[in-house]
């Protein structure tokens, strides 16, 4: 029998556990033991049913376009509780100038696909829509440099394009800035466009064209909604994964401090306790990833311990029906740097999702801190709804002065992967470091995508990994 411990008991370890649970009900001579840390399970996803309302604490949806964590749902026989969000009411705003301006339609990231639409936005100045002309022509350029996201966009459409939009957009996915984040490893579909088009918005209308060449010999596909979730919320996908797996594996309150290899054994000592394993999946953060392989491989460790991690908080506001019918119709909206406020983004749940919210109720989630703003974690949560109230009322208007029906607030330390300028280069190093360990693997949202539905498939990846290694996976 083979033992695999996993480390980390978030969606990603979950995912890991999971591939592995499977292989070992059809018969596959394995276990497994899953080390977490905290009482509870599923990391960064967590929902709470407050006064009839579903409040995500964390991550409250996935793209629909990844398919990895529908698959998984569909797995658990889930497939029936998911949903999509409710596009008809797709509409994002900026804030510019302490007013909400929606983003002009068939604005895809930041390019602008329909150029009627962009033109006539009061979101940007003449000389901005000058450039986006000109995009039009923007030269191949075939590079293999790394960049940051803000050089990246600049070149295609000038400096206020990268402030209005391509940072506040990446600092509510992020929580990073596009000053900072890699083009490679977070935008490669943009590179790509760009050495082969040039033109980001030539790229696109391309991309359409042969959508629509396909769709004119095939049906068209029903359209998608943009993001994805469950009827339960975000737990619920953890829940019911939980309780897939054996009880009997599962080890919650326990912090792994150390790994130690000998041959092709691993010792995993957790306080002053260790137990020997054939292979481990560290799904942990990074840098813990890094801490617990310090004496066993300190180049890898060091590797792991330079990726950055961000903080973020996200504090959920419900009102009454009189302040629902005061908020503008759509999603929600995201603030540029430039407004000087601590909210980064906020979303109208009881719109993206409206099953999430009573008819009566107005559901507000908000975005806040980020790499910009790690001193508001800091901050009691009394001061954090009081800086959110007096935000609210003066972008939203004195409706928002109402007496919120409960406030909830959750930190979120060091929780989101920063892929920095030089991420995949970084990635190639630590993947040829680990590769001098058989028995080991890495999952979670420090490596090849930070969302729910990477961080699926990377666990999965993981399982299969270490399986392969043991002789059990043959498609690994
Ligand atoms: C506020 C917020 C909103 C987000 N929104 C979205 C969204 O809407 N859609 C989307 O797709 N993605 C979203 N994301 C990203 C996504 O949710 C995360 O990247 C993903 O959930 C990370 O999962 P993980 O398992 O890799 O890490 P985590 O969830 O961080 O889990 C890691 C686990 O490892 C445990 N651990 C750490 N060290 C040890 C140790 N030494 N021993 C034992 N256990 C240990 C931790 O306690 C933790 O439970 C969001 C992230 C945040 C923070």
């Amino acid at each position: 029998m083979k033992r695999i411990a996993i480390i980390g008991g978030g969606i990603s370890g979950l995912s890991a556990a999971y591939s592995i649970e499977e292989k070992r009900r059809s018969g596959t001579p394995v276990e497994y033991v899953l080390f977490e840390s905290r009482l509870r399970l599923g990391g960064v996803l967590l929902t709470e049913e407050v006064d009839g309302c579903l409040v995500e604490a964390g991550a409250d949806s996935f793209l629909t376009e990844k398919p990895w964590a529908a698959e998984l749902c569909a797995k658990l026989g889930l497939a029936d509780q998911l949903i999509g969000s409710n596009d008809a009411q797709r509409k994002t705003y900026i804030l510019a100038k302490n007013k909400l301006v929606a983003m002009p339609d068939g604005l895809m990231f930041m390019v602008p696909t329909k150029i009627m639409p962009a033109i006539r936005s009061p979101l940007f100045s003449a000389k901005t829509k000058i450039r986006m002309a000109a995009e039009w022509f923007h030269p191949p350029r075939e590079s293999s440099a790394d960049e940051t996201v803000a050089q990246f966009v600049e070149r295609h459409y000038g400096r206020e394009m990268v402030e209005m939009l391509a940072d506040p957009l990446l600092s509510g996915v992020y929580g990073g800035q596009a000053s900072e984040l890699s083009l490679r490893a977070v935008l490669p579909r943009f590179a790509d466009m760009e050495a082969k088009q040039g033109s980001l918005g030539r790229g696109m209308a391309f991309a359409r064209k042969q959508a629509a060449a396909i769709s004119s010999t095939t049906p068209p596909p029903a359209p998608r909604p943009l993001f994805t979730t469950l009827k339960g919320g975000m737990q619920q996908l953890i829940s019911v994964l939980v309780a897939s797996l054996d009880p009997g594996s599962i080890k919650t309150s326990v912090t792994v401090e150390l790994l130690a290899r000998e041959l092709d054994r691993w010792t995993v000592s957790a306080g002053y306790h260790s137990d020997q394993f054939d292979g481990v999946i560290l799904a942990t953060p990074t840098y813990e990833a890094g801490l617990v392989l310090q004496g066993t491989d300190e180049a890898l460790s060091r590797e792991l311990r330079e990726i950055q991690y961000s903080s973020s908080l996200t504090v959920a506001l419900a009102y009454n029906d009189s302040v629902r019918r005061a908020l503008p119709p759509g999603f929600g909206f995201l603030v540029p740097r430039s407004e000087g406020r601590r909210v980064l983004a906020a979303t109208f749940v009881h719109n993206k999702f409206p099953h999430r919210a009573p008819a009566d109720r107005a559901l507000i989630r908000c975005f806040l801190g980020g790499s910009r703003d790690e001193p508001i974690l800091q901050k009691g949560e009394h001061e954090v709804v009081k800086i959110v109230r007096d935000e609210l009322e003066q972008i939203l208007g004195p409706s928002l002065r109402a007496e919120p029906l409960f406030t909830r607030v959750y930190k979120w330390r060091s929780a989101m992967a920063q892929y920095s300028v030089g991420h995949l280069e970084r990635i190639r190093r630590i993947e040829e470091l680990r590769l001098k360990h058989p028995g080991l693997a890495l999952a979670g949202n420090g490596y090849s995508g930070i969302g729910v539905p990477d961080c699926v498939r990377s666990g999965a990846e993981a399982a299969s990994t270490i399986l392969a290694a043991m002789g059990m996976w043959s498609a690994a």
